[in-house]
């Protein structure tokens, strides 16, 4: 049996349900698993299996409190025809590396893979724990989790969702899909602030005992679809399991030999979860954590100093990783300093006060698994013109950065481990930067460049971003970045 245990020290287990229906700890700190579980299978008898399949041999393994039958429910239910891939994730070989396409779901961003599952199982925990109370999701968002979440939500009964997004912080197509979102129980506001300004200020509501009573009294209680909850990481863990027995499928392993993963990191929720795919004994060599211009996780792990004291916030072409404060990043210290709770607070602390912190030699051991290297907006342009050149196969931005840190690490390294990297966007979410990566003229207007884009490549436009722009605006609000409560509570009034 899996129970889950807050990173910050506090002593209070709790069930995978109640972990995934309050979202964050009491004491601030992320829920993680006591002690990681085991594929329970063979490789090879995964050989023949489908996605769903694959997912009902790892989600048990992590939601113990579940029936078999309240989980298959919950993948049929969230792994089907949304998805416009027939293999929910394709793995698709291009140059020197295999692709983990992630993002053929309904937003057309890697989102969806956590975010088509997690309304189900919230539901189902709601169910199980006799939770009366309307759960209230609370999102902060660097423009693809705030889409993914209201997809997932929309009209879902008991339940509210608020997302906040950076108001000049997202793509023209990101901010056109989050603000024409339909379903009554859907609220959209941008903030005068950048991701961080957001995810901080859904944190403090978090942590205010005066709200959650005010809630209260109006019947509600808060819960989060941002990776800090744990039902979102879970189901990121299913995709590297798959995506190493496409691999010995596809021949270019054998079963038991590593293979390396690369991840376009933001909030670290990504590469945690391939993180635990090693540890529930997946064989991952290295994981190679990729950063655009806002590289404080490249030099967090050449260093073990976390440091955002003195260090500018860029807006780039890749805006789902412009983020400082990696909040995932807290759990891989826990599990790093031997689930040393004490310790972790201590560093948390020091990020709140100091805007930095040194971890341990013990730590600094641990992130030797791990490679940091970033690309700027210039590299990431000219990695997509490259690789599309080459061999036709088009990235979005995201993807991009951590192919070109995935060249750097092998000209240093010259590890020729297989090689998975984590497809995190459909190049059309980005298509203004794509079309000047590809030759073509720059275009200011998103929707010019996703038509451009089509005529040029031949790549099949995802479902959920043709006639976008046409689409109603049906949320206008802009709140500053202080004054997110009052949105909230408006919200519900
Ligand atoms: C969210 C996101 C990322 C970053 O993922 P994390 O889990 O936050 O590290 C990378 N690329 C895209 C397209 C995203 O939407």
């Amino acid at each position: 049996m899996i129970q889950y245990k807050s990173t910050r020290g506090s002593r209070n287990v709790k069930s995978g349900a109640q972990a995934i229906i309050k979202g964050i700890a009491e004491d601030k700190g992320l829920y993680v698993p006591e002690t990681f579980p085991k594929l329970q299978v063979e490789i090879q008898d995964l050989i023949d299996c489908d996605y769903r399949q694959v997912a009902k041999a790892v989600l048990p393994q992590f939601l113990t409190d579940y029936t078999q039958e309240e989980l298959a429910h919950c993948i049929d239910s969230a792994y089907d025809e949304k998805f416009e891939a027939p293999e929910v994730v394709p793995v698709v070989k291009a140059d020197n590396a295999w692709f983990i396409e992630l993002y053929h779901g309904k937003t057309a961003a890697f989102k969806d893979m956590a975010l088509s599952i997690l309304p189900y199982l919230l539901t189902t925990a709601m169910k199980k724990e006799r939770e009366e109370s309307k759960i209230v999701i609370l999102t902060a968002t660097s423009g693809d989790t705030g889409k993914a979440a209201l997809e997932g939500f929309a009209d879902v009964p008991n339940t509210e969702i608020v997302v906040f997004f950076p108001d000049s912080g997202v793509s023209q197509v990101q901010k056109q899909q989050m603000v024409t979102q339909e379903g009554a129980n859907t609220h959209v506001f941008g903030i005068t602030g950048n991701f961080d300004d957001a995810q901080t200020g859904v944190k403090h509501i978090f942590g205010n005992a005066a709200y959650a009573k005010t809630l209260a009294d109006m019947g509600c209680k808060l819960s989060s679809a941002n990776s800090i909850n744990i039902g979102r990481l879970v189901p990121q863990v299913i995709y590297y399991v798959w995506s190493y027995v496409q691999l010995v499928k596809q021949g270019a392993l054998k079963a038991g030999e590593p293979m390396n993963v690369v991840v376009p990191t933001g909030n670290f929720g990504n590469i945690l979860a391939a993180y635990y795919a090693k540890q529930m004994g997946i064989p991952i060599h290295r994981f190679i954590c990729a950063s655009n211009e806002n590289k404080v996780l490249t030099d967090f792990i050449n260093t073990g100093c976390y440091d955002i004291s003195e260090r500018a916030f860029h807006v780039t072409n890749s805006p789902s990783m412009d983020i400082l404060i990696s909040s995932n990043l807290e759990r891989l210290l826990y599990h790093l300093s031997g689930n040393d709770g004490d310790e972790v607070k201590a560093l948390m602390d020091g990020l709140d006060q100091n805007k930095k912190y040194q971890v341990s030699e013990k730590i600094k051991e641990g992130l030797k698994e791990f490679y940091g290297g970033f690309a700027d907006e210039k590299e990431t342009k000219a990695a997509i013109g490259e690789l599309y050149s080459k061999t036709q196969y088009l990235m979005d931005t995201h993807t991009a950065v951590a192919y070109k840190v995935y060249q750097d690490y092998r000209a240093e390294t010259g590890d020729e481990t297989p090689t998975v990297i984590a497809s995190t966007a459909s190049a059309y979410k980005f298509a203004e930067a794509v079309c000047d990566a590809v030759g073509l003229p720059q275009f200011r207007n998103g929707f010019d460049a996703i038509s451009a884009l089509n005529a040029f490549t031949g790549v099949t436009v995802p479902k959920g971003l043709r006639n976008l722009e046409s689409k109603k605006v049906l949320h206008t609000g802009v709140v500053d970045k202080d004054a997110l409560w009052d949105a909230v509570k408006g919200s519900l009034e």
